[in-house]
């Protein structure tokens, strides 16, 4: 049974609804032993002026965030290992990487998750990014801009939600498939092992075609490259979903050969059961 899920925002994150400790006393009641905030850190929208609904996307309260955090961290640390990390959305101007430097020197965040949103100028979760390109050209330059994003200068832990670009994709069939993009995601695997990073399985896949991001196919390549290191993450944005979906996580997971999950915590990695 997984009992972790390091992927979940607060109403620190700019679409973020929840308090924190509404979160924290869910995931204690599902008997998790970690649990991890990721807060949107979004220095790509920032630099970029990009806008949501023709506003300008709030930015988070980051001193707020960590007094927080790691007060509530003491609070309940005799219940739950609650860790407090970033979700740091990937830029690659030199202004947004020194921010996300100087972001990680100045709190030390427990961890770090490394997420691509934006790609070619706009966040390919809306119907924006995919006016006018197809579905080949709009998730290989996602999966280039992935493997980009590998090579941030900033130190990071996990990569985040690959397949993002499918999650709200306006094609009918909006799976993103191992086999046809498999030059990219060989690259993109091949360096997370190199690199000694861990690979995210995401549950919030909304209508990707797949219950998670990435799903089994491409999962199941990773393991065969010899990648062993994954971490559950709901993404969630609501107490509800902590934790959604992790029985078929951990049978897809236990299917292919994985018999652990790794947990980044403070530069360390843990082993825990899936
Ligand atoms: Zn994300
Ligand atoms: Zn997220």
């Amino acid at each position: 049974m997984i009992r972790t899920d390091m992927h979940t925002h607060t109403f620190f994150s700019q679409d973020g609804r929840e308090d924190l400790r509404n979160m924290l006393e869910k995931a204690v009641s599902l008997g998790l032993r970690y649990y991890g905030t990721s807060e949107h850190f979004d220095y790509d929208y920032w630099k970029r002026g990009l806008l949501i609904g023709g506003k300008q996307v709030r930015q988070i309260d980051a001193d707020a965030y960590f007094a927080r955090a790691r007060r509530l961290q003491r609070e309940y640390a005799d219940k739950i290992r609650y860790l407090a990390g970033c979700e740091f959305a990937y830029e690659n101007s030199s202004a947004a990487q020194e921010l996300y430097l100087k972001t990680a020197d100045k709190f030390k965040p427990d961890y770090i998750i490394n997420s691509v949103h934006v790609c070619l100028g706009n966040d390919c979760y809306f119907p924006e990014f995919f006016a006018g390109k197809s579905k080949e050209y709009a998730y290989n330059a996602y999966l280039y801009r992935v493997l980009e994003s590998l090579d941030a200068p900033y130190p990071y832990d996990v990569v985040g939600h690959i397949g993002y670009c499918s999650r709200n994709a306006v094609y009918k069939d909006a799976k993103l498939r191992y086999a046809e993009y498999a030059d990219v995601l060989d690259k993109i695997l091949i360096k997370i092992i190199e690199k000694n990073k861990i690979l995210e399985v995401n549950t919030s896949s909304k209508t990707a075609g797949s219950d998670f991001l990435p799903d089994t196919d491409i999962l199941e390549r990773y393991f065969s490259l010899g990648g062993r290191k994954v971490l559950f993450g709901s993404d969630a944005h609501d107490a509800f979903r902590i934790a959604d979906k992790r029985e078929q996580v951990s049978a897809a997971l236990s299917k292919i050969g994985f018999t652990r999950l790794t947990v980044p915590v403070r530069g360390e990695f843990i082993q825990e059961e899936l």
